[in-house]
């Protein structure tokens, strides 16, 4: 009777043993089900921003009290989603955005990418959605991109764009934070975002319009604060400017960002020669760009002062036409670094630089991607290559 009593036990806890071995594989291995290698494709010759989308996408799903599981690397599909899932109505959702280049011996780099899943997990605090492990979704991004490492561009100044993602799916149209989650990425090929060179942009304040209010979700990388923001750009769109200068939605006057973009300005001293970098310093509705965070660092090595400051539009657009300021350029991800050549304000034009790029933005430019690109010294360590 005891024998056969401990018999029981002990398959008992072998059978425990082995579900929780099985469920803690679920969590953290990713199964990759490949196309067909006969049936995957190359990455085409022409190709536009975020219209063509790479062989496989990485997808989990979350549940509160089971946690992340079924990781899967598969071929690119559709979601299927009840229309009553959480997003679709309250838009509980992030995202981010990074880049794989192509590097001239054909390796292929990513840009601080811990820093997009150190984000991601930000946005998700703040959208009451479950915070990713860090190592195991850039592991799963560097075995996605190894898949469809056909699809990273090899046209100058192309890079493969990388956007993981994160819905609510659980089907309630009560308010309240969704209890299961998915996270998928996919990837698709990027062009060079200036093919003559970098152009300067033409920029419109919007005093009207406001794209985040401090105590928002305007530091999250959440797409409510997207939508908000197409309204403004439409509008400053028929005015013939390319992107909306967003100030902040309290005074309406401090200086936040540029299109979805950070934004700098350089000042010259009239006597040294030395050139100075203003970014507006981080307000609680700003997104901390990955970019502005780079340039805050290489800054200083490459010989510029850089601070960090609250930016009276009044006081900036004065420094522009009295010649203080020689440079304007919005900083991200997409573009890297974007000339500003017109402010308008108010219905009044103010010029920067002639309408040319600066040598400021250039040397910037130029380093960055460099780095990125693997023919600069990665002096801070910002690249993992795969
Ligand atoms: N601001 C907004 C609103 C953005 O969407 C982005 C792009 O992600 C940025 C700034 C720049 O951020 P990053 O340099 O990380 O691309």
């Amino acid at each position: 009777m005891l024998l056969s009593r401990i018999i029981m036990c002990m398959n008992t806890c072998v059978k425990c043993v082995k579900l929780f071995c099985w469920s803690e594989r679920n969590k953290m291995s990713i199964e990759i089900k490949p196309l067909d290698p006969a049936n995957r494709n190359a990455c085409p010759k022409e190709f536009s921003f975020g219209a063509t989308f790479s062989d496989h996408m990485f997808t989990q799903d979350y549940e509160k009290g089971k946690g992340w599981y079924d990781a899967l690397i598969s071929p690119y599909h559709a979601l299927t989603l009840d229309p009553s899932a959480a997003v679709f109505h309250y838009s509980q959702e992030i995202f981010e955005g990074l880049k794989a280049y192509r590097t001239p011996n054909g390796t292929i780099n990513l840009f601080r990418p811990e820093e997009n899943f150190k984000r991601f997990n930000r946005s998700a605090n703040r959208m009451v959605m479950p915070e990713v492990d860090v190592k195991f979704h850039l592991d799963a991004v560097k075995k996605l991109i190894t898949l469809d490492q056909a699809w990273v561009p090899e046209q100058d100044g192309a890079s493969l764009y990388i956007r993981p993602t994160m819905i609510a799916t659980t089907p309630k149209l009560g308010l309240g934070a969704s209890s299961s989650y998915t996270h998928f990425i996919i990837t698709g090929p990027a062009g060079s975002y200036f093919s003559g060179g970098l152009t300067p942009i033409s920029v419109y304040v919007a005093e009207e319009y406001h794209r985040a209010v401090r105590g928002g979700v305007g530091e999250a990388k959440t797409g409510g604060n997207y939508a908000a923001s197409l309204y403004a750009s439409e509008e400053v769109a028929k005015r013939g400017y390319s992107q909306v200068l967003w100030l902040d939605a309290v005074d309406n006057k401090y200086i936040e960002e540029v299109g979805a973009m950070n934004i700098c300005f350089v000042y010259q001293d009239k006597n040294s020669g030395k050139k100075r970098i203003v970014t507006p310093a981080l307000s609680g509705s700003i997104l901390p760009g990955i970019t502005r965070d780079s340039i805050l660092q290489l800054a200083p090595a490459i010989g510029y002062e850089i601070t960090e400051e609250r930016l009276d539009i009044n006081q900036i657009l004065a420094d522009i036409d009295s010649g203080k300021i020689t440079e304007v350029f919005g900083c991200g991800t997409a573009a890297v670094i974007s000339p500003v050549g017109t402010l308008c304000f108010g219905g009044k034009d103010h010029v920067i630089n002639n309408n040319e790029t600066g040598d400021v933005s250039k040397h910037l430019y130029d380093e960055l991607t460099g780095i990125q690109y693997g023919t600069h010294e990665d002096r801070f360590g910002w690249i993992q290559s795969i």
